[in-house]
């Protein structure tokens, strides 16, 4: 059997917070449990938010938890090239074009096309699919955009790309936290169409969170992504572009969120559940496992 590999992907834009510290955890015991390697991924591919200042914090937070992370470390603003290979490949294949609709501009044709009692599709994270630039935009206008320096986003053709793939696409995930680990996994049928025309890159970045993620995984040898239930849906467009792009499907387990106080999920903004100001206040690394019942 292939020694298992195992990755933590925080994003450097915050401080963790103790739901980072469930996944770090997660992960660690499995790839003791399973004798694999447990590799760190940096996710600064949003340089205006992620700082050296939060990178650095965030490897002592890490080291507090007495988190053993295995070499090489890999961080996800020094591959830039790596993401461009692939969008080239998507675009080679037909799949990738421009789209020049703004945020508001969406939002706008939304709230008209619901005003008279109908729904707009919305993808699982709740936003609305992209209408398509033709449903908005005269010829004129979108021609205009094109020849002039108005920001876009490269958009996968979605219809496309689920032709391209020809079948049914799925994933195997694992049992839940306290089955035995990875034991029995099960089929899941992945949806990526319910995505729409997902955005692959911007004029500024050259990647987004998905691109990067499967050629990451890939590039690091993952064998087993263990990662929060809030992603669960979006290992349906992993599974899709790493079909399109000739990439392995590492083994799936999404793992129960820590809720804050008012139920709702934690974000980098809740301070008061940060790594740091926990072990400020005199929190132990015990007491913490201990918190988020491990
Ligand atoms: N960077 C993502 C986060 O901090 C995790 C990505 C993943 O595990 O696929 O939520």
């Amino acid at each position: 059997m292939t020694q298992p590999v195992f990755r933590f992907a925080p994003s450097p834009n915050g401080h963790l917070h103790i739901g980072h510290a469930l996944s770090a955890l997660l992960n660690a015991r499995a790839s003791v449990a399973l004798e694999g390697r447990f590799l760190v991924r940096v996710e600064d591919i949003d340089q205006t938010r992620c700082t050296p200042e939060l990178e650095r914090d965030m490897f002592e937070d890490l080291a507090w938890l007495g988190v053993p992370l295995d070499e090489p470390r890999l961080r996800q603003s020094e591959a830039f090239p790596e993401y461009r290979k692939a969008l080239e490949r998507l675009q080679d294949m037909g799949l990738v074009y421009p789209a020049y609709l703004t945020r508001a501009e969406i939002r706008r044709f939304v709230s008209e096309h619901e005003a008279d009692g109908a729904t707009w599709p919305k993808d699982p994270d709740g936003a609305p699919l992209y209408p398509g630039d033709t449903a908005v935009l005269s010829d004129a206008e979108r021609q205009a955009r094109a020849e002039s320096d108005a920001p876009f986003a490269l958009r996968l053709n979605m219809k496309k790309a689920l032709e391209r793939v020809g079948g049914p696409l799925s994933w195997q995930e694992a049992g839940a936290e306290g089955s035995a680990l990875f034991d029995a996994p099960k089929e899941i049928a992945a949806d990526p169409g319910a995505w729409g025309d997902l955005v692959l890159a911007r004029k500024e970045t050259p990647t987004s969170y998905h691109l990067s993620v499967v050629v990451d995984d890939a590039r690091q040898g993952i064998t087993d992504v263990l990662r929060g239930q809030d992603l669960y849906h979006a290992t349906s467009v992993h599974r899709l572009l790493q079909d399109l792009l000739g990439l392995p499907a590492p083994r799936y387990r999404h793992h129960r969120l820590v809720l804050g106080e008012d139920g709702r999920k934690l974000s980098k903004s809740n301070g008061d559940t940060s790594l740091r100001s926990l072990r400020e206040a005199g929190m132990s690394h015990q007491d913490l496992r201990r918190k988020i019942g491990l």
